[in-house]
């Protein structure tokens, strides 16, 4: 149970199968969906499912790929750790953790030695992968840059913690709309039940969808080493994430979506917060070098 809480316990196991004890709080985070049944549901709890899927499918694009995984744009160290934390908040592990994982994947894309292909298995490359014993430590040698700061070492290490308090807050937000706005029919339980667990299975499943079905269905503009696909239904739902063809060609831009109708709700985001100041050194591949490798 220690492995739950800490994950600088967790060996550098290399075993291919499924880390059966270690997966429990996975498997418990999709059960407690069943609670939808007792709590019931209202509009509002809707509301809150979908602000806290978008918040943190944000986080994961813009901050846990595009930053920490491929520095596609510069930010300060403040920055840095708030959506560090905030995409921790969606349960897909640390920031260090995930980064090395990605990295690794574009090296090796559907290869013998990429961890998530579909060429080995659509549900391997959708979640077994991750929860196979070689793929629990964090290989620190790929993400050098990020592991200098000591708060992402910390959320890498207590990658637990950044859920259980957003979970809490849910909780709060719950409490706050069970007393002041009684009318509207919805319990604290029911808003914890929408607001964290109903939504991180979604914005889990929905990003995984990346690994798995971004490489087997949609269309593609560039003759990349992989398999890699656009599709605009998983853009839609990722914020820009299904343009996955473009992003293996182009993997340090920092917009996914390159026409002018391939919509990239991150990247708009992006660039309202590079206009604040918030972020700067955006990087994008030029016009005339895209049109050269489109196919
Ligand atoms: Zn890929
Ligand atoms: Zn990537």
């Amino acid at each position: 149970m220690r492995q739950w809480f800490d994950n600088k316990i967790v060996g550098a196991d290399s075993g291919d199968e499924v880390d059966w004890p270690r997966v429990i709080p996975y498997i418990l985070l999709h059960l407690s969906c069943l609670f939808v049944l007792v709590v019931g549901v209202s509009w509002i709890a809707i509301a809150v499912c979908a602000a806290s899927y978008f918040v943190r499918m944000f986080a994961i694009t813009a901050f846990y790929h595009r930053y920490f995984s491929h520095k596609s744009f510069k930010t300060s160290r403040f920055m840095q750790a708030i959506f560090g934390f905030l995409g921790a908040t969606a349960t897909q592990r640390g920031p260090l953790w995930w980064a090395a994982h990605h990295r690794h994947h574009h090296k090796h894309a559907d290869t013998e030695k990429d961890s998530h292909s579909p060429r080995d298995g659509f549900l391997r490359s959708h979640t077994l992968w991750f929860l196979n014993k070689k793929n629990f430590a964090t290989n620190e040698d790929r993400v050098k840059d990020l592991v200098k700061y000591k708060e992402l070492r910390w959320l890498d290490r207590y990658d637990i913690v950044p859920p259980i308090i957003y979970a809490f807050l849910v909780l709060m937000v719950g409490t706050y709309i069970e007393h002041v706005h009684p009318e509207l029919g919805a319990t604290k339980w029911q808003i914890l039940i929408w607001g964290y667990f109903v939504s991180t299975v979604v914005l889990s499943h929905v990003t995984f969808l990346i690994n798995s079905l971004a490489h087997v269905w949609g269309f593609r503009s560039f003759e990349t080493n992989d398999d890699s696909r656009n599709n605009p239904l998983l853009a839609l739902l990722t914020l820009g994430e299904g343009w996955h063809n473009n992003h293996h060609q182009f993997p340090s831009s920092v917009k996914q979506g390159l026409r002018w109708w391939e919509l990239d709700i991150s990247y708009y985001l992006l660039f309202m917060m590079e206009k604040l100041g918030l972020i700067w050194d955006l990087r994008k591949p030029d016009a005339a070098k895209i049109q050269e490798e489109r196919v």
